[in-house]
């Protein structure tokens, strides 16, 4: 049993002995996912060409796990490669992705590409391996630029970038799926995930701003903030963003291409956000600023009751906590990140 799933998180019973398929599962977020599903009892192959993952992490995982954890390594983009690592796989976690806003404006072709094509490959997949539900990590960069603040699932979505474009493009294929073939699926519409093993190199990237921060401190060197820093976000810790993922797959009910908001609820300022993590880090650290980045948003804050409702989801690593973990406080959120 996870010993940190809340009361009424029942995952563990449910997933004990079955099997399941991440795609991107030696990335980021996937690297969390693919451990929790492992602590849970499932069987877990993992499909990633490495183009942005962890070798060294999957390969410890694989090593730690030898009759439980499958790594395959290959792109979502073909479709034998996709059958192989699905084989009987009961739930699909599909993350595989270019998933930087950054990327996608120099090449909106290959995002395009690997997001929406690599998405239908991946649904297809799903289907002939006769998987149960197929669980789709979406971004809240689907709302585009200035949705109303908290934002709901039903505010109409005007992505502004390729990569927003191209997540809402899956979505919409992923309720396709559903209906014209009966594919449950489930889009996690996730805000700013951090935590432990957050690349940091990509630091012109705003999905990874506390990394990128955390390694500036670290160096003694002041963050970067782009922009004015007053734009808004709204962090979730990735043991937070693993659970929600590991809470749709398991729900009982029937989703046919449902979105959840996955986020901690409350907003944050970049200005704020670098101020925090320089006193969790007792330092004093004047941030530097650089010009606004094409494609970023203004404000981005969600309102989670939805997931709440129907997930049971709750966020359970507070941002001063996961902050402090991060840049060497006491905080115990990460405590498993060498694991
Ligand atoms: P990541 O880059 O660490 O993970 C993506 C993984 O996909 C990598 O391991 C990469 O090697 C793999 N990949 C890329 N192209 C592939 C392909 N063609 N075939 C197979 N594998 C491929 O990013 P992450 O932060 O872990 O994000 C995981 C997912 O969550 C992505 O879909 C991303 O868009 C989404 N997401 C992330 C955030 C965030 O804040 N990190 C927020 C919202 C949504």
């Amino acid at each position: 049993m996870d010993p940190e799933a809340p009361a009424g998180d029942s995952a563990s019973q449910i997933y004990a002995g079955s099997r399941v398929c991440i795609t991107g599962g030696a990335g980021f977020i996937g690297g969390w996912l693919a451990e929790t599903l492992l602590d849970a009892g499932a069987s877990v192959c993992v499909l990633d060409d490495l183009s942005s993952g962890n070798p060294d992490f999957i390969a410890a995982l694989v090593d730690s796990h030898p009759e439980r954890c499958r790594f395959v390594h290959a792109s979502v983009l073909d479709p034998r490669s996709l059958d192989d690592a699905m084989e009987r796989a009961q739930v699909v976690f599909h993350l595989a992705a270019i998933a930087s806003v950054s990327a996608s404006m120099r090449d909106p072709e290959r995002c395009l590409d690997v997001n929406v094509r690599g998405t239908v490959e991946t649904a297809q997949a799903a289907r002939a391996a006769g998987a149960r539900r197929i669980v789709f990590a979406s971004s809240s960069a689907v709302y585009g630029d200035a949705p109303p603040v908290p934002t709901r699932e039903d505010h109409p979505c005007e992505p502004v970038s390729p990569y927003g474009g191209s997540k809402l493009a899956a979505e919409i294929l992923l309720g396709v799926w559903a209906r014209a073939f009966g594919l449950s699926s489930v889009s996690l519409r996730m805000f700013n995930v951090y935590g432990p093993r957050q690349p940091s190199e990509s630091e012109g990237d705003e999905s990874a701003v506390v990394s990128a921060f955390a390694a500036r401190i670290a160096a003694g060197r002041p963050p970067v903030i782009f922009g004015d820093g007053a734009q808004t976000r709204d962090f979730i810790h990735v043991r937070d963003a693993a659970r929600a993922m590991r809470l749709a797959g398991s729900a009982e009910a029937p989703f046919r291409g449902d979105s959840f908001n996955i986020a901690s609820g409350e907003a944050v300022t970049i200005t704020g956000l670098a101020r925090l993590m320089a006193d969790a880090a007792g330092a004093r650290v004047d941030p530097e600023h650089g010009g606004p980045r094409a494609g970023d948003i203004r404000a981005s804050h969600a309102d989670i009751s939805r997931a709440r409702a129907a997930l049971g989801f709750a966020p359970t690593v507070g941002l001063l906590e996961g902050l402090r973990d991060l840049v060497g406080g006491s905080g115990s959120a990460g405590r498993r990140a060498s694991a």
